[in-house]
């Protein structure tokens, strides 16, 4: 028998957390981020529940071959467009849309040979200062860009350093649009938290960790806040069960002490699959259903949980790391990524990207 870990992934979630963008942002065309395999997800099950999307957007040329290969026939969006000159060959074969945001990248498309004219997103360094022309440069990119005869329209986009938190984004939005401010075309500047938190006029909206079911603000707000469902679930049994004595130790480093008569389970996940190994103790996890938290350090292949709530568990009893619970008196049970993510200093997004190849994934029913 294989080892009993496995994740599943929900097209309906998907779908419905979709549809809570569209509700966010109901005069936007919605790009689904797809990037990093859809967040660990997977491009091909992903596209199950977000074909409704307006377009696809990623960064990875192999990845926009995938998409194409599922037969969408819409946008696809590179977020950071060419690589080196010779991706523009795949970008026309296959109507790709690509950001534009350094002169090396015009260089590239002035000398590249098309029969059909590239849809291009210019991109804006309003703040973030990672991809994009500055300012005070944007103008002068954009009059570049509509005088070669290899480019057909041009929108204009930029990102947000903080619209997950307390700064927000104002201050980037008056920097884009004063100096957008008599261009055409079309606006893109809404990620996950600036489609939920701040509602500015887009023509695209980008939505990603919303998508999968995780807050892109916890903990100031949660999936249950945002209308939000998990797209991912992470899964596995109990293999071994012990019974502690007061001064018992759990693990490596002996980093936890029973300090009274207990009982834990050992699960088959550890951070070889892609578990986080800073988790501590009482990172929180779901034992047939009820929650409870872990004991002592991670290690590869296993973790350790406190069953002092769950008297009734026993080896194969059903382990949720993080997503879908199991039904219990007829409610659905359910633990959201974020907190998970929380107690391991991270995030929900760091966690769904970095589900390990071991791990067997399937699309639940
Ligand atoms: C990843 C990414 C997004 C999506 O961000 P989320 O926070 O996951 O919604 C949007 N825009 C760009 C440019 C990105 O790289």
């Amino acid at each position: 028998m294989p080892r009993p870990i496995e994740a599943l992934t929900h097209p309906d979630a998907l779908a419905h957390n979709l549809a809570r963008a569209r509700a966010a942002a109901p005069d936007s065309r919605v790009w689904a981020v797809v990037k990093a395999n859809a967040y660990g997800h997977g491009i091909e099950r992903a596209y199950a529940g977000l074909r409704g999307a307006d377009g696809f957007a990623l960064l990875d040329l192999a990845e926009a071959e995938r998409v194409r290969a599922l037969d969408w026939r819409g946008p696809i969006l590179l977020l950071e467009g060419a690589f080196e000159p010779r991706d523009l060959e795949l970008c026309s074969r296959l109507n790709l849309w690509h950001a534009v945001h350094c002169s090396e990248q015009i260089d590239w498309l002035s000398r590249h040979k098309t029969q059909q004219p590239h849809r291009v997103f210019l991109k804006m360094n309003s703040g973030m200062n990672r991809l994009g022309f500055r300012p005070a440069a944007f103008r002068s990119a954009w009059a570049r860009l509509s005088a070669l005869p290899q480019v057909d329209e041009i929108s204009l986009m930029t990102h947000f350093s903080d619209a997950d938190g307390e700064r927000g984004v104002a201050h980037q939005v008056e920097v884009f649009d004063e100096a957008t401010r008599d261009l055409p075309g079309e606006r893109s500047l809404s990620n996950s938290a600036a489609v939920l938190r701040h509602h500015l006029k887009n023509d695209w909206v980008r939505a990603g960790i919303l998508s999968y079911g995780s807050a892109p603000d916890f903990p100031a707000h949660d999936i249950h806040h945002w209308g939000l469902q998990p797209a991912m679930t992470l899964r596995s049994k109990l293999i071994a069960v012990q019974q502690l004595q007061p001064g018992d130790t759990v693990g490596y480093g002996s980093s936890y002490t029973a300090t009274e008569a207990q009982r834990i389970g050992i699960v088959a996940c550890g951070y070889a699959d892609g578990y986080p190994r800073h988790a501590g103790t009482d990172t929180p996890v779901l034992v047939n259903g009820v929650r409870t938290g872990t004991v002592g350090r991670v290690s590869m292949d296993m973790l350790a949980v406190d069953l002092t709530p769950v008297p009734q568990a026993r080896i194969g009893s059903e382990v949720t790391l993080w997503g879908r619970g199991p039904v219990v008196d007829g409610s659905p049970t359910l633990l959201a990524i974020d907190d998970v993510a929380h107690a391991a200093g991270t995030i929900g997004y760091e966690l769904m990207c970095a589900v390990a190849p071991r791990v067997p994934v399937h699309t639940a029913d």
